[in-house]
């Protein structure tokens, strides 16, 4: 192999083909002398007008075949570029004799730099949909002809520094095999439309322009992130039977798109989504989720240096309330401090960081910082059915400081005379011993709970579950685990309160009929599992599991759990 290309994994799939190495074109805004104004304006306005046809054009082809998040993109480009403020702004430095490309690269770029600047991840995406239109009126303005992806060859790896929204949605997912990016993160438009577009593609793959060169042959891992340049007979052959294995695997899977999570026997199953972002809300709703299950409210605190106001939570938190597909919304407070260090937030050294100031505990040591929270998700209660999660919680007082917190941002609210939910729904997380061995307790002073198996088993074993050199005792298989799960489901169904359990362990084939045997019926997985765990759910009765769970209950150590379920697993 000539080079192993790593970056980020962005739409899953194994992608075979020769690579075509696309190079931008650099559109000049050349300055020039401008004569009659009248005649600058029209130039102008044709330009705009073609850009718009172009783009409606487009669009339409699109949604004839069904494209609509694609179409969607075009359609609210063509609106950005008539927006009047734009439009005025352009024109009002037209009229003083500036080019009218001079006049829309500096409209544009100051309109990017306000986006770049904005807190919320997605306004910051929209830079890109504003450059993509400067680019698209320019190259009317200048006689440049639109990016052309028609001519290409099938089996075609694309490889650029990066793709504009337009770029992708003028490939063809039928020709193009994957996609390998310099830029770009998981949540960048071009790797949300890849993932629509189901093209495997990695981003943030930063020396893929300076390696590769066109024609060579590349195989793109979407699944690991990886890319293969110019692989040998034996890889190229272990890629391709994988390649195969996940391909047939998808299209079996496809069958259990937007629909209701069901066992063999036909009980049914609330599947839910855990995500971290609004771009995974999307996803999650292209193959279909009973609601979210755990909205991880941290990616609002991040990379910023500042923490985030109520009104930017609150609109946000709004967003997920109303989103379309409907159902619960579960929304975690900030599960900051130990493996997860917030930029807004001072911090103290630690000896065991995950044992210390975190989650729940940090909430309450830092009340103002909280009630902002608070107030956010109060507000947004009142556009759909928000709900609030603890992490981290060990004891009730915890949970009744909380609901002091409450109190008050329910009376601030009030005095401000702001629309809001008094008494939403709110429920622990089950991920210490202490909440497991009490759970009963807590059922007194919560309406749900939510069982997060990946801190359960790293505090049940006391093994650190982001440290390599203890990864092999890591394992939610563990007999311990087993009869902890056991216990906790058992007393929150004797309580009446509903549970969801969460974390890698309901994505995972191995797993899911001890989990049906243990009566839960309500999972949440990561968009990218929901199929699988579709599926994986329709192959077990709840019966079938019992057994299993039976015998599991029986062993002794984690390796002879793996076994057993090694050996009745069922694959779809
Ligand atoms: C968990 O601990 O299982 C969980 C879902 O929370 P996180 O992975 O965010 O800690
Ligand atoms: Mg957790």
């Amino acid at each position: 192999m000539k080079m192993l290309l790593r970056g980020i994994a962005a739409s899953p799939g194994i992608g075979i083909g020769h690579a075509l190495v696309y190079r931008a074109v650099n559109l000049n805004s050349l300055e020039r002398d401008v004569g009659d104004l009248e005649d600058e304006y029209r130039r102008y306005r044709n330009a705009v007008e073609r850009f718009c046809t172009l783009r409606e054009e487009k669009a339409a082809q699109l949604k004839a075949v069904g494209a609509e998040t694609r179409a969607a993109i075009l359609l609210a480009q063509a609106e950005m570029i008539k927006d009047p403020y734009l439009a005025g702004q352009v024109e009002g430095r037209i009229a003083s004799y500036r080019s009218a490309e001079a006049a829309l690269d500096e409209v544009c770029g100051s309109v990017v730099r306000q986006f770049l600047r904005a807190e919320n991840e997605l306004t910051r995406e929209r830079a890109s949909d504003i450059r993509d239109v400067r680019d698209g009126v320019l190259r009317q303005l200048l006689g440049v002809p639109e990016v052309d992806f028609s001519n290409m060859e099938p089996d075609t790896i694309l490889v650029a520094d990066d793709l504009t929204p337009s770029a992708m949605t003028a490939l063809d997912p039928s020709i193009v095999a994957g996609i390998v990016l310099c830029r770009g993160g998981r949540a960048s438009h071009s790797a949300i439309l890849a993932r629509a577009m189901g093209i495997p593609t990695v981003v943030g793959a930063i020396d893929a322009l300076a390696w590769v060169v066109n024609g060579e042959t590349l195989v793109v891992d979407g699944i690991q992130g990886e890319a293969y340049l110019e692989p040998d007979t034996a890889e190229m052959a272990r890629m391709q039977e994988y390649q195969e294995r996940y391909r047939k695997n998808r299209e079996s899977l496809r069958a259990f798109v937007r629909k209701q999570a069901r066992t063999a026997d036909g009980d049914i199953v609330q599947l839910m989504a855990t995500v971290g972002s609004e771009s995974e809300g999307f996803l999650a709703d292209e193959d279909g989720c009973d609601g979210i299950g755990l909205l991880r409210s941290e990616f609002l605190y991040l990379d910023r240096p500042s923490l985030p106001k109520e009104e930017e939570q609150f609109q946000v938190y709004r967003r997920f309330a109303q989103r379309k597909a409907g159902g619960p919304v579960v929304i975690r407070t900030l599960d900051a401090g130990g493996d997860k260090r917030m930029p807004g937030l001072s911090w103290d050294w630690e000896k065991n960081p995950v044992l210390g100031c975190r989650a729940v505990r940090l909430s309450l040591a830092y009340p103002d910082i909280s009630k902002v929270q608070i107030r956010a998700l109060l507000r947004a209660g009142a556009y759909g059915d928000v709900r609030i999660l603890l992490p981290l919680v060990t004891g009730l007082d915890e949970v009744r400081g909380f609901k002091r917190l409450v109190e008050e941002c329910q009376a601030e609210l009030e005095e401000r005379g702001e629309p809001f939910r008094a008494g939403l729904p709110l429920g622990v997380m089950i991920e210490t011993v202490a909440a497991a061995l009490t759970v009963d307790r807590f059922a007194q002073e919560v309406d749900f709970f939510s069982i997060g198996t990946n801190d359960l088993t790293q505090y049940t074993l006391a093994v650190d579950r982001d440290n390599a050199r203890v990864a092999h005792l890591y394992s939610y298989y563990d007999p311990a685990l087993l009869r902890l799960l056991k216990w906790v489901v058992r007393r929150v169904q004797e309580a009446g309160k509903p549970v969801c359990l969460c974390g890698q362990a309901p994505a995972d084939p191995l797993f899911v009929p001890l989990l049906l045997g243990l009566g839960l019926d309500c999972f949440s997985v990561q968009p990218m599992s929901l199929l699988a765990a579709r599926g994986s759910i329709s192959l077990w009765t709840k019966e079938e599991g019992r057994r299993i769970l039976e015998h599991a209950l029986g062993l002794v150590t984690e390796a002879e759990v793996h076994t057993l379920l090694e050996n009745c697993v069922r694959r779809i």
